[in-house]
């Protein structure tokens, strides 16, 4: 037994201190700003030291925070985050939603990095008070949000390779707009598409891997393969696992959970979604979807435009889906739409996803990925790399009608104009 257990200070909400800024900064109008660059007068900020426990929690205005240059953090990249969203509801009331599953999920993050654990029910009553304070950076317009980032790093001030038993639990909010600018294609309100680059040779996430929890370190290495995909005109990558067998598994699109909806043979749909198998990010949208996906086929929940009840029987499928799968289903007409899910779009459609077969891997230096996009790296076959192939969907460009309806129904709820099991929260 350890002496001092008693004295080990858990996260506690009712010493929350409260120092509000001198000046507030002027906000900036909804669309002239980047996903990211703002930031908001305050953050909330608390420690942990091994021998004390958790500091008291403190909202304070938003700056630097000290960190030792020889931190675990900097080091071996103990840091895990958390991502979510706060809206205002139809009587000007900021809500969340689901915010009890991200607290859940930070939780198991920290618990993989070997970092401090903490009650995740006191946690997010300090962020929602960090939330209400905050709450005037919250566009007041449909589709805008406030992004909330909980943040947890590892400080203890050494390089020998081990857990971290030092924390900083940080949270920092910024206003965001819709994901998507409206265009011709993807007019106001319609949510919109991605072209994706299905890349096998730069792997995301594998069986026994992380990619099961939010840490840092599971999207850096992903930089390079999202430039290369991007010089060759796609937007995202499209992560995929290779088997032994020769098959090649869809795991996620970018940084969203991936869905494809497939017409059957006695006519229904069936939608399939990659299984939560420790390689699959556990998305809070990925399980809303799939709960209104279950409702919509039993008949308690509408899904508008969609005709309800549904004209043929869905059936929804967590199960191993490879990219073989998908082109046989595109070439023979009944690749009905894809679809991405996560806090940042909601629901994104996938018009198109292409494959390029290049000799080599693609290559982790700059200098050869831009070589690739001008067709060099693939031995100069006309400017793109050879065997370059696309597979596009049954419903065109843009988000399909079954991407188009949950997207509507997600946000309805997320903005307290609808209720679907209470998943949307207000914050005091
Ligand atoms: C955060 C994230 C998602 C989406 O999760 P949500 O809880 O729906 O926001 C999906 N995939 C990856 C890799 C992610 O990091």
């Amino acid at each position: 037994m350890n002496g001092n257990a008693h004295n080990i200070a858990p996260l506690d909400a009712s010493q929350l201190k409260i120092q509000l800024a001198e000046t507030l900064k002027p906000i900036p109008a909804p669309g002239t700003y980047q996903f990211g660059d703002i930031h908001t007068d305050h953050m909330l900020i608390m420690t942990y030291h091994p021998l004390t426990g958790w500091s008291a929690p403190e909202i304070k205005p938003y700056g630097p925070i000290p960190i030792d240059p020889a931190s675990n953090c900097l080091q071996y990249a103990s840091n895990v985050f958390e991502g979510m969203k706060a809206i205002l509801d139809p009587q000007g009331k900021p809500r969340m939603f689901r915010p009890k599953d991200n607290m859940e999920r930070l939780l198991s993050s920290a618990a993989r990095m070997a970092l401090p654990t903490f009650d995740p029910d006191a946690l997010l009553t300090c962020i929602s008070k960090l939330v209400a304070i905050e709450s005037r950076w919250i566009p007041s317009l449909s589709d805008h949000s406030l992004y909330i980032r909980p943040t947890m790093v590892g400080t203890k001030a050494s390089i020998k390779v081990g857990a971290s038993d030092h924390a900083v639990l940080y949270t920092i909010v910024t206003p965001v707009g819709p994901y998507f600018t409206p265009t011709a294609d993807t007019p106001a309100g319609a949510g919109g598409a991605v072209s994706l680059l299905a890349v096998s040779d730069h792997v995301r996430s594998w069986p026994g891997g992380t990619g099961g929890f939010k840490l840092g370190l599971n999207y850096s290495p992903g930089f390079v393969p999202q430039r290369a995909a991007a010089a060759l005109g796609y937007d995202q990558v499209l992560w995929l696992l290779n088997t032994g067998d020769g098959r090649k598994l869809i795991t996620e699109a970018g940084a969203m959970n991936f869905f494809a909806a497939v017409r059957r043979a006695d006519g229904g749909t069936t939608f399939i979604t990659p299984p939560l198998d420790g390689t699959i990010l556990p998305g809070i949208t990925r399980d809303s979807t799939l709960q209104l996906l279950r409702a919509y086929a039993q008949g308690s929940v509408a899904l508008p435009p969609l005709p309800s009840p549904p004209p043929g029987p869905i059936e929804i499928e967590e199960r191993e889906l490879a990219l073989g799968e998908l082109v046989e289903h595109a070439a023979a007409g009944t690749l009905l739409e894809c679809f991405g899910t996560g806090t940042a779009v909601l629901v994104v459609g996938i018009e198109r996803i292409g494959e390029v077969v290049i000799d080599k891997k693609l290559s982790t230096e700059a200098e050869d990925v831009a070589a690739v996009a001008e067709g060099q790296g693939a031995g100069g076959k006309g400017g793109k790399a050879q065997g370059t192939f696309d597979i596009t969907m049954t419903s065109g460009r843009g988000l399909g009608p079954m991407g188009r309806a949950l997207w509507d129904k997600l946000l309805a709820i997320k903005e307290g104009r609808e209720d679907f099991a209470g998943w949307a929260v207000l914050c005091e």
